[in-house]
């Protein structure tokens, strides 16, 4: 099947990273999302993005308005009515993307593939609560978007292996490299980056460290690029929770038990970078560490 035409649904980061990558390539992108707000917020932050990209000399700037001129934007499905493929990038929320899925089929024609670009939820059960389980499968694409080259591809129990295949040319297309992984809570990355994160929460929560003392001791110590904290505050604490709650869950295994204190700070909103606030406050030229 040869896929033109790709809906995104969520401009958040990770949605928005999404549509970026694919109008670059040449697809022609619509991009959904709740309320006018979002949908205004998520395109700003992405010509924020491109034109910055532009600035350094990554992406030159006819691409750029080329890309733009291939994207369009809407709170409605109808603007998914003639789409090949849709890719589910909305908060990490098992009942809203149920709801998305359930009103998406309603619109989409017979022959579009869907993805979800979940990092945890089952694909089987997503997969269930639509129309076309054998056209489903799970597309999982790292932050930021344009800048990471993996994509996690994962069947669901009913993916038709030309739905499989399809998802993968489409993944080479985009210039990234597919791992297959088995849908399993959180499949292989977050499985493994997840409980690291939330340990990292519980060594603050009991003071073994700061956060400064956290992340300069995993970069310097282990080589990361980024601490835990600030990769949390980057990936947004709402996800980091959402993640370690479907582990916990979905493997019943008491070692996945979100620690307390990410709890809290999701409850307070402070949910990292995209508010402005999470283990740091973003709200000035230098991220400042909260504790
Ligand atoms: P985000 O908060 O930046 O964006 C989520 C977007 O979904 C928002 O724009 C929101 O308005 C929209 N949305 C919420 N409900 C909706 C609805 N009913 N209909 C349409 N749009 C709706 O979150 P994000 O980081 O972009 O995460 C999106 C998805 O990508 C999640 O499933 C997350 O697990 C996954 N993901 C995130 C990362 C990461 O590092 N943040 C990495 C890989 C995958």
């Amino acid at each position: 099947m040869d896929i033109q035409k790709i809906g995104v649904i969520g401009g958040g980061q990770m949605g928005g990273g999404i549509a970026q990558v694919c109008a670059l390539k040449g697809f022609d992108v619509a991009v959904l999302d709740i309320s006018e707000d979002a949908l205004a917020k998520g395109r700003e932050r992405l010509e924020k993005a491109m034109n910055r990209d532009v600035e350094k000399g990554r992406t030159a700037a006819e691409d750029r308005d080329d890309a733009f001129a291939r994207m369009s934007w809407s709170t409605e499905y109808a603007i998914m009515g003639d789409r090949d493929m849709v890719i589910e990038a909305a908060t990490e929320d098992e009942e809203i993307k149920k709801a998305i899925l359930r009103e998406l089929c309603t619109v989409v024609p017979e022959h579009t593939l869907i993805a979800s670009n979940t990092s945890s939820i089952s694909i089987t059960r997503l997969a269930a609560q639509t129309d076309r389980p054998g056209q489903f499968c799970g597309m999982h694409f790292m932050n930021p978007v344009p800048r990471m080259q993996l994509v996690e591809l994962i069947r669901g129990i009913a993916t038709d292996e030309d739905t499989y295949q399809t998802v993968r040319e489409l993944t080479d297309k985009l210039g990234k490299t597919a791992v297959n992984a088995e849908d399993f809570p959180a499949f292989i990355v977050n499985r493994i980056l997840l409980p690291m994160i939330n340990e990292a929460v519980y060594t603050l929560y009991e003071g073994v460290g700061s956060v400064a003392a956290i992340d300069t001791a995993m970069k310097l110590g282990t080589n990361h690029p980024m601490g835990p904290l600030e990769l949390a505050d980057f990936i947004g604490l709402d996800t980091c929770l959402a993640v370690m709650h479907v582990l916990h869950e979905g493997l019943a295994d008491t070692k996945y038990r979100p620690c307390p204190l990410l709890t809290k700070y999701v409850e307070a909103g402070w949910l990292g970078k995209k508010t402005n606030r999470g283990f740091y406050d973003y709200s000035g030229d230098e991220p400042v560490p909260t504790r």
